[in-house]
C-alpha cells in the first residue's frame, strides 16, 4: 500500500484469537473455547451490538501492564511493517474499569508499547474513547480520571452502540475536553442517521467524523461537509462486516469520492473484521479506483492527522515520491 495513517483503529479491536487465547491461559481467565479457528468462526454478525457484545466480553483477558503492552505491541509492529507513517489509535478505558483494571494499569501499558514503536520510527498516539452506551456523566468521570494522565493521549472519541445514543448529552464533556486542549473526534453515520453527523458536528466541535457514511443520504449535509473539508474515517470491511452495507459491492465509497468528501480508509476492528488497513485498501481498490483515486485517499490520511503542518508536507513528499504496488 501507498504511505499512508491509520486513524481509526481500536487497540481493543485488534486482539486476534491467538493471542485472546495466550491471554486467558496466562491471567487464569475461562474462555468458552480455546480453539482460535473457532473464534474466528464466531466473529460473524448481525449487526453492531452484536459484535459488541463478543468485544466487550473478550476485554477481561486483559489485566496488567505486560497484556496491554502486548496488545498494542502486536498491533503498532504491523502497522509499521504495513507500511504506515501514522497511528492514531482508540482506546475504551471504561471497559477496562468495569473489569477492575485501572487507568494506571492501562497507560503504563500502552504507553509502553507506543514508546518502544516511537523508538523505532512509527509516528504513533492515543485517543481515549468514551462509551456513548453508559452516559454522559461516565464520560466525564472517566476524562477527569484520565487527567493524571493527560500526557499520554492527544484526543477524545465517542463510540460503542450508536442508535439511540445520540451526540447532544456529550456536548459538555466534549468541551471540557477542548478546554484541555485536547481533539475531538466522534462515531456517527455508521449506524445512526446523518442528524447523528450534523450534531457531532455542531455540538461536540469534533475535528473528525468516524465512518460517517450515512451522511450520503442528506445532499445538504454532504455539501457542508465537502464545503468544511471535514475528515471522514472510512472503515469498508467493518461497514461490511456489521451490515452497515448489504456488501462491499454497495458501498457508498466511489459515490462519496466523487461527491468530493474528504476521507480515508481505516480497519476499525480489524481482528473482527477480516483485516487490517492494507485488507481495507485492497477492498477499496477491488471496487475500481484507479491510482489518482488511491493517492487522494492516502494524502487525505495525512492531511487529517493531528500531527504539525511540517510534518504533513513531509509525509507528502514521502507519498509523492513512492509508486503504487501492484497489488
Ligand atoms: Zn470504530
Amino acid at each position: 500500500m501507498l504511505p499512508a495513517a491509520e486513524l481509526h483503529v481500536h487497540l481493543e479491536g485488534t486482539l486476534e484469537p491467538e493471542l485472546l487465547v495466550a491471554l486467558a491461559a496466562r491471567n487464569g481467565v475461562a474462555l468458552p473455547t480455546t480453539d482460535v479457528e473457532q473464534w474466528r468462526a464466531r466473529y460473524v454478525f448481525g449487526d453492531l451490538q452484536a459484535f459488541l457484545d463478543i468485544y466487550y466480553a473478550n476485554l477481561a483477558v486483559l489485566r496488567t501492564p505486560q497484556d496491554f503492552a502486548d496488545l498494542a505491541t502486536a498491533y503498532l509492529d504491523r502497522a509499521r511493517a504495513a507500511g504506515l507513517l501514522r497511528v492514531e489509535a482508540f482506546f475504551d478505558p471504561q471497559v477496562h474499569l468495569d473489569n477492575g483494571v485501572g487507568l494506571d494499569v492501562v497507560f503504563e501499558g500502552f504507553g509502553a508499547a507506543f514508546d518502544a514503536a516511537r523508538a523505532r520510527g512509527l509516528s504513533c498516539d492515543l485517543i481515549l474513547c468514551f462509551l456513548r452506551d453508559r452516559g454522559a456523566d461516565a464520560a466525564e468521570e472517566v476524562l477527569r480520571a484520565a487527567m493524571p494522565f493527560r500526557e499520554q493521549f492527544i484526543g477524545v472519541g465517542l463510540d460503542s452502540a450508536e442508535v439511540g445514543h445520540p451526540p447532544a448529552p456529550f456536548a459538555r464533556v466534549f468541551a471540557a475536553a477542548a478546554a484541555e486542549g485536547l481533539h475531538r473526534v466522534a462515531h456517527a453515520g455508521e449506524e445512526g442517521g446523518p442528524e447523528y453527523v450534523r450534531d457531532a458536528l455542531d455540538l461536540l466541535g469534533v475535528e473528525r467524523i468516524d465512518h460517517g457514511i450515512r451522511a450520503m443520504e442528506d445532499p445538504e449535509l454532504v455539501r457542508r461537509l465537502v464545503d468544511e473539508q471535514v475528515p471522514l474515517t472510512v472503515c469498508p470491511l467493518s461497514n461490511v462486516a456489521l451490515r452497515a452495507v448489504p456488501e462491499l459491492a454497495a458501498h457508498p465509497l466511489p459515490a462519496m469520492l466523487d461527491a468530493g468528501l474528504r476521507f480515508t480508509v481505516n480497519s476499525d476492528d480489524p481482528a473482527y473484521f477480516g483485516g487490517y488497513v492494507e485488507a481495507n485498501i485492497a477492498a477499496v481498490r477491488s471496487l475500481g479506483l484507479d491510482e489518482t483515486a488511491l493517492r487522494t485517499l492516502a494524502r487525505n490520511s495525512i492531511d487529517a492527522a493531528f500531527v504539525p503542518h511540517e510534518q504533513k508536507s513531509a509525509w507528502r513528499s514521502v507519498l509523492d515520491a513512492s509508486e503504487l504496488p501492484s497489488t
